[in-house]
């Protein structure tokens, strides 16, 4: 028997007997014999020769500046594992939905059947005239590292791996802002991140960058501790974070931490591992759909608790959805070539700074009047918080102007701010 979410989720997807969640809609109109030599032949070889002549009328007369290719092969779908191809298309889809709902960024999904990091990298450069920038999601590590790399080296456009990089963004904005609230400084606070996998490498990567000292950081995977001399299940990714100190363990790791980052697996944390933590411990336990520890049992075994989970259901959702559509809004809209470190942090930065914002009225009333304030509760900003853009994009748009990174940089912020509130 179906259950009420498998049903509705199902008809949702079938909605009005149209399968699926996106059709492609022309922008230009083509009702007469007129507009038909204008949009095809004749009139088509126009833009055709001025682009030929000047690549960049690309972005003045095709939709690239706007388009994003959201590309899978379906090796890691959410938390689901390796469910192939074919089947990782309703996540796609809905990342391109998401894409326009808060961004109004176009979207080609492409899921491509191959397991090959090569054949994707070729396929992917091979692709790349076509867009403004490519998200790459859902492909797994370690290979995905790879294969990001190889890109953003290879293309002009930017290149981005939302579940290494989106999900370390929200995470840092909500470590930042977590520290402040229980007054601990991140070049003192000592972290355990458990899950070394895409989400797990990146996301300790950007604490280091946010000022959290390396040597105060502990990585686990499946096998215990990541440490100096460990041969099993290595990766050069995990090599980095690689400790001196003794800890084996997961429990031993999280004796005094201050903080757990879980991206890894469901219910690998006990309410003994959390009692032994540091006062004020934070807790983001990320893993989708069940966390490393259920919130309930978290919220009972300590009251100092400031807990985090990816799920909408508890407060505090580390919710990827607050990145990438906003990023890549920034980004398209200077023709940045890349996404670089520092357009990474801006936007990590604007997010914490956002949610010690006051929250107006409309935000609470789309949350069926919940009422939202900086605090242990109330650590990043909500998804349909509609000055998200308007932080986000800007900060990341400058970020790449000063980097000098902009193909188009822009000179009146106010006026963009303005243009993206719609
Ligand atoms: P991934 O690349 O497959 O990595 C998973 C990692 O978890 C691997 O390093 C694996 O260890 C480790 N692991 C497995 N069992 C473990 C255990 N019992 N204890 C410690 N580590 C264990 O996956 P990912 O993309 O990084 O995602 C990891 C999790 O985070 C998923 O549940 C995903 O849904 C969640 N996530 C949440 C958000 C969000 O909330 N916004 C965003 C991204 C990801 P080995 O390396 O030894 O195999
Ligand atoms: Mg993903």
């Amino acid at each position: 028997m179906q259950d009420d979410l498998t049903k509705r989720a199902l008809d949702y997807h079938m909605k009005d007997g149209v399968p699926g969640k996106v059709t492609v809609v022309p922008s230009k109109p083509c009702q007469t014999a007129d507009d038909l030599g204008l949009a095809y032949t004749p009139g088509v070889a126009k833009p055709v020769l001025a682009i030929a002549e000047n690549p960049e009328d690309a972005y003045k007369y095709t939709s690239k500046g706007n388009l994003v290719a959201v590309i899978s092969n379906g090796t890691a779908i959410l938390g689901l594992g390796d469910r192939g191809a074919l089947a990782s298309k309703p996540v796609m889809e809905g990342k391109g939905v998401l894409f326009k709902r808060f961004a109004d960024i176009d979207v080609f999904d492409i899921e491509l059947d191959t397991k090959d990091p090569d054949k994707i990298i070729d396929i992917v450069k091979t692709l790349s005239p076509t867009f403004g920038g490519v998200n790459l999601e859902d492909i797994k590590g370690p290979e995905c590292f790879r294969i990001e790399q190889e890109l953003i080296k290879s293309c002009n456009i930017p290149i981005f791996h939302d579940d290494q990089h989106g999900t370390a963004i929200i995470a840092t904005a909500g470590l930042m802002n977590s520290c402040e609230i229980v007054g601990k400084k991140l070049e003192d606070i000592k972290i355990v991140v458990n899950g070394a996998g895409a989400a797990g490498i990146s996301c300790a990567k950007m604490f280091v960058a946010a000022g959290v000292k390396r040597e105060n950081l502990l990585m686990c995977d499946s096998k215990g501790v990541i440490y100096k001399g460990r041969t099993a299940g290595m990766t050069p990714e995990k090599e980095e974070f690689a400790t001196d100190l003794p800890a084996r363990t997961l429990a031993e790791a999280l004796v005094d931490a201050d903080v757990l980052m879980g991206l890894s697996v469901a219910d690998c944390v006990t309410p003994e591992m959390l009692l032994s933590m540091a006062k004020d411990p934070v807790v983001f336990a990320m893993s989708n759909p069940n966390p490393e520890i259920a919130y309930e049992l978290a919220m009972e075994t300590r009251d100092d608790l400031i807990m985090a989970t990816g799920r909408s259901d508890y407060p505090n959702q580390i919710n990827n959805v607050l990145g990438f559509p906003f990023i890549f809004r920034g980004a398209l809209d200077v023709r940045s070539v890349i996404i670089s470190e520092g357009m990474k942090m801006a936007a990590a930065k604007a997010l914490a700074a956002l949610a010690k914002e006051p929250v107006p009225a409309s935000v609470e009333k789309a949350y069926g009047g919940q009422k939202f304030s900086f605090g242990r509760n109330y650590i990043v900003p909500k998804p349909f918080d509609p000055r998200v853009i308007e932080w986000e994009a800007v900060a990341v748009a400058k970020a790449a102007c000063e980097e000098g990174l902009a193909g188009k940089p822009i000179t009146d912020w106010e006026g963009y701010r303005k243009s993206l509130v719609k």
